[in-house]
């Protein structure tokens, strides 16, 4: 046998959490609230749009940016919703989900001898792109159950190699939509770096209770630094269609559109097209979806006391967190292996998304699923604890 040497970051990585509890919740035909996508597709004026294109036209590669009519298209939302004016030509780019934007992103604005700093609880993906662009990865915690952003935490990691800090809102997995007290702060500590931020807002839309999405590229001075990335699939129910953006100032994108042009050069044109008819017509569904989510954040948020979990404020995501403290001394991946194969119910331990794998008693719902699959989990979580 050939002594393979593959790459250690890589290879020393296991299989993300979200694809081995969805295959616990096969195995044991368990209610998956873990990995996060919704259960009813998004549109079918939508998938109709793209399915046009896929008989009719355009098939071939599409340009390497994106699609004239998306890239229109994201423009016109920023400007709509965020007062924010991209240049189609050169401040927008079309990418294969909010997977690759990230990719795409942090290769081109990080990479050998830079630093990145991450804000955990962190979306999975980032920290090894980043070890596997060459770069040092730090972090900086957020505490429960309030976990407010802190500037001060952040300036001292930042150093005058800081090519990028990672900033998603809402966040991904403890549902948190940052302030504008909060990211004011965190803007004046980025106003004094070198640093780029990669401002993951996969999210947006998917905020509660009256809460305003407040994109840190909208705060003044950061128009310059800050690249915004956003997602079709978290919009319009239709996660596996894999279309989402990046859109910032020409610099900036036009190095991470270089980094793009070798992951996947473009994204499927049929896909972009309908998505462009999504922004311009279907942005009511995407409205309607908030509110229909925000209800069934507060189906859980009632049952779960009365089971014992202790649950934490949730301001937007599809995501409720809760600890299990009062129900077991187990490490959460333990309790959440238990619970998909003895309870049913599938779903993520928080201890994933820490470099230093704790907290390690807090546990993550993912409720952009029907509301008769959120009962059906609560009914059998009764059942369980014996409630
Ligand atoms: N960022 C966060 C925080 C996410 O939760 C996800 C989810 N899936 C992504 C990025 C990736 O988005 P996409 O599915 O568009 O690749
Ligand atoms: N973002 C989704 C989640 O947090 C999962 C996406 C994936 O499986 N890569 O559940």
């Amino acid at each position: 046998m050939p002594k393979h040497q593959f790459n250690p970051v890589f290879a020393k990585l296991p299989t993300t959490i979200f694809t081995v509890m969805s295959a616990l919740a096969v195995e044991h035909k368990a209610v998956n609230l873990g990995q996060g996508f919704p259960d009813e597709d998004g549109p079918e004026s939508i998938r109709e749009a793209a399915s046009r294109a896929l008989i009719e036209g355009p098939n071939q590669y599409p340009p390497m940016r994106g699609r004239m009519e998306l890239r229109r298209a994201i423009a016109a939302h920023a400007r709509r919703f965020y007062g924010l004016n991209f240049n189609p030509d050169t401040d927008i780019l079309v990418t294969s989900g909010g997977t690759e934007a990230l990719a795409a992103s942090i290769l081109g604005l990080a990479g050998q001898g830079g630093e990145v700093v991450l804000i955990e609880p962190a979306y999975d993906s980032y920290r090894p792109i980043a070890e596997a662009a060459g770069a040092i990865v730090k972090s900086v915690a957020l505490t429960p159950p309030d976990w407010r952003l802190n500037a001060d935490a952040l300036a001292r990691v930042i150093t005058p190699h800081t090519r990028v800090v990672m900033l998603n809102s809402p966040l991904n997995p403890i549902g948190r939509a940052f302030t504008r007290d909060e990211l004011e702060d965190f803007a004046r500590v980025i106003a004094k770096s070198n640093a780029c931020v990669i401002c993951d807002e996969v999210y947006e839309h998917l905020i509660f209770d009256g809460r305003e999405h407040i994109p840190l590229i909208t705060l003044p001075g950061m128009r310059e630094r800050v690249v915004k990335i956003g997602s079709a699939g978290k919009m319009f129910s239709l996660t596996g269609w894999k279309v989402g953006w990046v859109t910032g100032a020409a610099r900036l994108v036009e190095v991470i559109a270089k980094a793009h042009q070798f992951l996947t050069f473009t994204t499927p044109p049929g896909l972009q097209l309908g998505i462009a008819y999504a922004l311009e017509n279907e942005m009511d569904f995407t409205l309607g979806l908030t509110r229909t989510l925000q209800s069934h954040r507060d189906l859980l948020a009632e049952a779960l006391p009365g089971l014992g979990f202790d649950v934490l404020p949730c301001e937007g995501s599809y995501f409720l967190t809760a600890g299990i403290r009062k129900l077991t001394n187990e490490p959460d991946v333990a309790f959440c292996e238990r619970l998909a194969k003895q309870a049913g119910v599938a779903l993520i331990p928080l201890s994933v998304f820490f470099s230093g794998g704790k907290p390690d008693h807090l546990v993550r719902f993912a409720f952009c699923k029907k509301r008769s699959v959120i009962e059906d989990a609560i009914a059998r979580l009764e059942k369980y604890f014996g409630k």
